[in-house]
């Protein structure tokens, strides 16, 4: 994710007094009766599992031996779970004239079905810690615990789940390549220098003709005090859906965690599902007085910093829309 265009407009920033602190509770700390759920229990340690399993090989940067070990390790575990699974990219150029082969992960149930949800998060780290507070560390790489790995996690505990008990609408999973190797500061008015898995996706997807009821992107879905604020793009291109994921979160005791305060246009992956047609909305850490996830592209982006409280809050939420779809 780039900063340039994260313009938080003024409204939310009154809105935030108001709202700060009667939304820091959920279910489970203040003692309220969650309801009954249609989808199975999403196990948060299973998923917390996942992120260190992927933050073990290290910082998963194209062109890196991690990068190949985790998807390996990622096709492998996605097929255990009993769907097809197909790795797909071309070479792909980068902003600072370098080359990778893109690797996007994409894997199906129920690929007969008509209606179906697109679920989707980025696998790779980016490169540099550009946003870290001591500028010696701007060209080291990261763990990108959060900014990746949390988002694949939470899909992986969800296919995990759906080998389990099928809900009634097909689900695809497509993990990005390339998400975050864009240039810190793109003036373009697209941002074209992220997200380049899902812009070759998207190329292909109009090819193809895919279509699905809608798509979620998971981003940054693992970090302490996290907020979901909804972001510009997902409330313009796919209202009903970001109406949708809000109301389940905040029914099934996620409230703190899917505030309902809009934020500023954020070009995240999302942006690339809408133009290839699926309406799509990004569920991302952008807090409403604080913007991005505190440790964004940062040494602290780690492990240490995950809290399974909130990879629960994104993927139980996720799970239970996919579970009422018909
Ligand atoms: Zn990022």
């Amino acid at each position: 994710m780039n900063k340039k265009l994260l313009i938080l407009p003024l409204f939310a920033l009154i809105a935030l007094q108001a709202c700060r602190n009667k939304t820091n509770q959920n279910a489970d700390e203040n003692g309220e009766k969650a309801l009954p759920l249609v989808s199975p229990d999403f196990n948060a340690d299973s998923a917390y599992a996942y992120t260190k399993a992927q933050v073990d090989f290290g910082p998963r940067i194209p062109g890196t031996a991690a990068h190949q070990k985790c998807v390996d390790y990622l096709v492998a575990k996605l097929k255990s779970f009993g769907v097809d699974v197909a790795v797909q990219g071309e070479k792909t150029q980068t902003y600072d004239g370098k080359s990778f082969q893109l690797k996007n992960i994409a894997a199906a149930f129920n690929p007969d079905k008509t209606n179906r949800v697109l679920i989707t998060a980025h696998w790779d780290a980016r490169a540099f810690s550009d946003q870290d507070t001591d500028p010696a560390n701007h060209a080291k790489p990261f763990d990108a615990a959060n900014d990746g790995a949390s988002g694949v996690a939470v899909i992986l505990e969800m296919a995990r789940q759906i080998q389990q008990k099928q809900p009634e609408v097909g689900v695809d999973f497509v993990l990005w390549d390339l998400e975050d190797y864009g240039k810190a500061n793109d003036e373009t008015p697209d941002e074209t220098t992220w997200c380049l898995g899902s812009q070759y996706w998207a190329k292909k997807a109009i090819t193809t003709g895919y279509k699905a009821l809608y798509g979620i992107n998971l981003d940054m879905v693992g970090g302490g005090s996290a907020q979901f604020t909804q972001d510009e793009i997902s409330r313009q291109a796919a209202p009903n859906v970001v109406n949708k994921v809000w109301e389940i979160g905040n029914e099934i005791g996620y409230a703190s965690y899917f505030t309902k305060i809009p934020s500023g246009k954020l070009v995240d992956d999302h942006f690339w599902m809408n133009k290839a047609g699926v309406p799509s909305i990004d569920i991302i850490h952008y807090n409403d007085n604080s913007g991005f996830y505190i440790n964004w592209h940062t040494q602290l982006d780690n492990l240490a910093n995950i809290d399974k409280n909130t990879l629960k809050a994104a993927g139980q939420t996720v799970l239970e829309t996919i579970y009422r779809e018909k």
